[in-house]
């Protein structure tokens, strides 16, 4: 939800909100992550808010609306997403898009693209995403995410609403990740690696972001493994690592539950609560059990991919 972005990225989302409000909504939008790693689903919010007929931001589900119930189950009709096909974006993706969107739009009045990584556009793709940009059809809106707006084509800049958004809010020695680091490692020189490396932080709330959409999302997370796990963790030792902070972190949901101290994540009570409603505490003992025997065969050579099929069909497998 757009809101949930209002304290993180204030400027953006009043800029974004009052765009439409005061009905002066660009063609199309850059945004400037400047490494803040939640700017996908900030531009997903914002396309949410763009078609959804009552405009909803908050938290509330919004009722018998189409468009909203199609992006939350990401079958997008109206909202298309482009991200890159192996190193760059391709020629044929910007095609792809442009084809569907020349057709009648059957719910709505409005469309949104997303580039993701559009400093990925090549030379071919970024003439036919100008093309597209020059000629702006009513009720089409663009929003590119690049790190910085200067790693894309003048010519394409120079027609976005450029949105620069705050880095992430990492402190660095940041007591959680201190917590952590002592849990994982037994070596002070390991510890103190992992503490100052500001990625491990992001990694962090990559795990407890996938833990929510798995929360929420059950069996359907299977589809999505790409987007929370795989673009996170693809060695094995950081797999490892991502599922001994998958399993501290049902051990909070645990004490939380018992009414016990909170161990690790003491800053993060919101997101405890958040999962132990949607669990008994039978549900969180056999998911720790599942975490940990699985933790235990990354050890030997096993595909990324089967895990994670493992990992959910498991801690579905009794209620
Ligand atoms: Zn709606």
């Amino acid at each position: 939800m757009l809101d949930d972005f209002s304290i993180e990225q204030t400027i953006a989302y009043k800029t974004l909100i009052n765009s439409v409000k005061n009905n002066k909504c660009s063609h199309a939008f850059l945004l400037e992550t400047n490494g803040y790693y939640k700017a996908l689903d900030l531009a997903i919010a914002f396309a949410k808010y763009l078609l959804c007929p009552n405009n909803y931001s908050n938290k509330e589900k919004c009722k018998n609306c189409n468009q909203c119930n199609t992006i939350d189950k990401r079958e997008f009709i109206e909202l298309k997403i482009i991200e890159p096909d192996g190193q760059w974006i391709k020629k044929s993706q910007l095609d792809e898009l442009q084809s569907e969107f020349s057709k009648k739009s059957i719910i709505g009045t409005k469309k949104v693209y997303i580039i993701n990584d559009a400093h990925k556009l090549n030379v071919s793709s970024s003439n036919s995403l100008l093309k597209f940009l020059e000629e702006p059809e009513d009720g089409i809106i663009a929003i590119l995410i690049t790190e910085n707006a200067y790693q894309l084509l003048n010519t394409i800049v120079s027609r976005c609403q450029i949105l620069s958004l705050r880095p992430n809010n990492i402190k660095k020695e940041d007591p959680l990740l201190k917590k952590i680091a002592n849990e994982l490692f037994n070596d002070n020189k390991k510890i103190e690696e992992y503490i100052i490396d500001e990625h491990n932080m992001e990694n962090v709330f990559h795990i407890i972001d996938f833990i929510k959409y798995y929360e929420e999302n059950k069996e359907l997370t299977l589809l999505y493994i790409n987007k929370y796990w795989n673009n996170y963790f693809k060695e094995r030792d950081s797999i490892y690592i991502a599922f001994s902070i998958m399993l501290l972190f049902y051990k909070d949901v645990l004490n939380y539950m018992l009414n016990n101290d909170i161990l690790i994540f003491n800053d993060q009570i919101e997101n405890l609560k958040y999962v132990s409603d949607k669990n008994t505490i039978d549900n969180i003992i056999h998911k720790i059990n599942v975490i940990m025997d699985l933790r235990e065969k990354i050890k030997f050579n096993i595909n990324s991919n089967a895990l994670m099929d493992k990992l959910i069909i498991n801690l579905e497998g009794r209620k």
